[in-house]
């Protein structure tokens, strides 16, 4: 179905956006299943190192290339000190062109804020920070395991707007064992109460290898109730639509102008160079992922020589290069996760060399007539209700 075609590469003067993973945390969450380590703050100052040796590999490749976006995540960016975060957007500065107006954020545990940390990172350029608040029930920050309560959220987000930021991202879970839609509606509400720009809300996923889903498969917690999450998810949109948030992706809510710029980055399936230990990237019709061991990452890094092909530095570990059948389905996946934007018919035809309706016509006609897609003279999107079943629609253009 999918003929060759050359129209579909990005576009070269695409701003790039750079995700740098900071692999340590202080504990390991009991539903995360990210690629962290705790103990290991001996490696911090080696790890700072190694990424800003794997920046400059990567500028090495594509020196000058235009970035538009740099986003610290992890693991908890926010164990570093505000010297190696400084460090680090030296180097991406020193071999990319970071654009002046750069959205630059960082994920943050409220535990860890004070006052002259946070205008340290702000004199260093973050400016957009993102804290872990998770839940406003006690008992439930204590059921994941996380180092901080409540109280500790509303601080941190006092000291991060006393240090002049006005783009503050809170996260929170829903979804998980004993949590009910009044808890739920306790925690979205002091959510609302401390004002952040953006929202993000993310269903528990029950992920191999983590505490959760061996209590769940034990029976020591029950398994989280679909309809439940559901109903949460619902509530969750009512509430912020009242607010006078706008959510444009299945996870995201943003008061107006506040979308998170790097996320919409990785949703309309443009570039994004992932550097650090387990990070994830896609460039150049290549995506792949780094080596996962902090202490292997930086023993490459320091061992690292020569140029190499972007965008893949000494750190990559797997890569598959991106055919376009694969190109056009990422992009439909992802672009029909924003719920406002969609996928951009014209966007679409200038990238692949063809209409999107035109590709899928009895699935996009089938949705639409089932009221979970629509289709209008500039874009293709879901529906209100499609995104409550995102899934069933997601799974079958894949
Ligand atoms: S702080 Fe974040 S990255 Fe670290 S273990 Fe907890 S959820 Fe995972």
């Amino acid at each position: 179905m999918l003929g060759n075609c050359c129209s579909w590469v990005v576009m070269v003067d695409t701003p790039y956006s750079i995700y740098l993973h900071i692999p340590f945390c202080r504990i390991k969450c009991t539903y995360c299943a990210f690629n962290t380590y705790i103990g290991l703050d001996n490696l911090i100052e080696p790890f700072v190192a190694a990424l800003c040796r794997e920046i400059e590999i990567l500028g090495m490749s594509k020196p000058g290339q235009p970035v538009g976006t740099v986003y610290l995540g992890g693991g908890t960016p926010s164990v570093l000190r505000p010297d190696q975060i400084g460090r680090i957007l030296a180097a991406v500065r020193g071999v990319f062109d970071l654009s002046p107006d750069a959205e630059i954020s960082m994920e943050a545990n409220p535990g860890d804020l004070d006052p002259p940390y946070m205008m340290a990172i702000r004199e260093q350029g973050i400016n957009r920070v993102s804290i872990g608040m998770q839940s406003s029930n006690n008992n439930e920050l204590e059921l994941f395991g996380r180092r901080h309560n409540n109280d500790a959220v509303a601080r941190s987000v006092a000291v991060t707007r006393q240090a002049g930021f006005n783009n503050l991202n809170l996260d929170l879970i829903y979804g998980f064992p004993h949590q009910t839609l009044d808890s739920w509606e306790n925690s979205l509400r002091q959510m609302l109460r401390l004002e952040p720009e953006h929202v993000s809300l993310y269903a528990l996923g029950l992920e191999d290898g983590t505490a959760m889903k061996a209590w769940v498969t034990r029976g020591y917690l029950p398994a989280p109730d679909d309809d439940l999450a559901a109903d949460m998810y619902e509530l969750a949109s009512d509430l912020l639509d009242g607010a006078g948030y706008e959510q444009y992706e299945i996870s995201n809510w943003a008061k107006p102008g506040y979308a998170c710029r790097h996320n919409l980055q990785y949703w309309r399936n443009l570039p994004y160079p992932g550097l650090g230990p387990g990070a994830h990237g896609y460039a150049d019709g290549i995506r792949y992922s780094t080596i996962l061991s902090p202490h292997k990452y930086i023993q490459a890094m320091q061992r690292a020589n020569g140029v190499f092909k972007f965008p893949l530095t000494p750190a990559a570990d797997q890569s598959v290069r991106v055919d376009r059948e694969a190109e056009i389905t990422d992009t439909l996946l992802m672009g029909l996760r924003l719920t406002q934007e969609g996928i951009n018919r014209a966007a679409f035809r200038e990238r692949f060399g063809v209409d999107l309706p035109d590709l899928y016509p009895s699935l996009i006609e089938k949705y639409c007539g089932y009221g979970l897609m629509q289709v209008t003279e500039d874009r293709v999107c879901l529906t209100r209700q499609g995104r409550f079943l995102s899934s069933v629609v997601f799974r079958e253009f894949v």
